[in-house]
């Protein structure tokens, strides 16, 4: 091959017409030579490194590559499979959604009634199939919807699935037990999560899922408005903030996302695996309520 294009090269000969070129199966596979393209190419030492086997090098020009079909390419979620779909993302908001955010609020009816329209919507979400098969219902979020603290926590975890509440285990309990120690009220607050529905064994919520689920987040803090945020745990801080460290490296400073002051603290079912860092916590609580004007003991 390499011998006739040199020959071809010094008669003359500076182009070859349009041709399928069949590529080696074990270098791409076995593409049918209809899904090639191959332009028309200039007999040059362009592609004069031709090896034996008719293997193209590096230097094969770019424009010689295969190309699916559009009718041929793979939805995602055959790409992904069935087992993997919760990374199936749903192009564009809810209509409900859209609705809610773009109505501005300003009394107490008005925001209980978007609240409950996307409540609604929430409970007939598919987006994340794993988690919509598996769980007993949708956890949307409670509170008072002028409450000026909001807290956002990671996902419902088995309790939460099963009373529809988020913060309702022994996660919970606690959580109760800091708002008070804190000289807030749990009715005064609004609470929900990153999540809206159970991850299998209360593993962490995939980046997939968090996203699909953004929108009815934005739109909770859209209707409510708070003037803080308190993210309990990790997945909280980073997906909110979009941020990549841990709560860790987080806590201790208020940052701001969309006009609010937001805290950061560890979540409350890490406290219960390790006691010792409610002291953190306990600090966190005071800096964040000092900004409230109470000052803690
Ligand atoms: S987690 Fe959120 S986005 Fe996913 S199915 Fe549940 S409600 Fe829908």
């Amino acid at each position: 091959m390499a011998q006739l294009l040199r020959h071809l090269a010094g008669t003359g000969v500076t182009h070859l017409p349009k041709v399928d070129v069949p590529k080696p199966s074990r270098v791409l596979g076995k593409p049918r030579p209809s899904l090639v393209v191959a332009e028309t190419v200039a007999v040059s030492e362009s592609v004069l490194p031709v090896t034996e086997a008719g293997v193209a090098t590096s230097r094969t020009p770019s424009r010689l590559r295969a190309v699916t079909p559009v009718a041929e390419m793979k939805s995602p979620s055959s790409v992904l499979g069935s087992d993997n779909s919760a990374k199936v993302m749903q192009a564009g908001p809810f209509p409900e959604t859209k609705a809610v955010t773009e109505t501005i609020y300003t009394d107490l009816e008005s925001r209980r009634d978007a609240l409950s329209k996307l409540a609604k919507c929430v409970a007939g979400c598919q987006r994340c199939p794993e988690l919509a098969s598996r769980r007993t219902q949708t956890v949307f979020g409670v509170g008072n919807p002028t409450a000026d603290i909001m807290f956002i926590g990671e996902a419902p975890g088995a309790e939460e699935d099963a009373n529809g509440e988020p913060f309702v285990g022994p996660a919970g309990q606690l959580l109760n037990k800091i708002v008070e120690a804190s000289q807030l009220k749990r009715e005064n607050l609004y609470i929900c999560n990153i999540l809206r529905c159970r991850p299998p064994g209360n593993r962490n919520p995939l980046p997939e899922e968090a996203a699909n689920c953004r929108e009815f987040l934005d739109a909770q803090i859209h209707v409510v408005q708070p003037k803080y945020i308190v993210c309990w745990g990790t997945v909280a801080a980073q997906n909110l903030l979009n941020e990549t460290q841990a709560v860790g490296k987080l806590r201790g400073k208020l940052f701001d996302y969309r006009g609010i002051k937001v805290m950061c603290t560890y979540h409350p079912s890490y406290l219960l695996r390790n006691p010792a860092a409610k002291k953190q916590v306990w600090e966190d609580m005071k800096f964040f309520m000092k900004h409230l004007g109470v000052e803690l003991q």
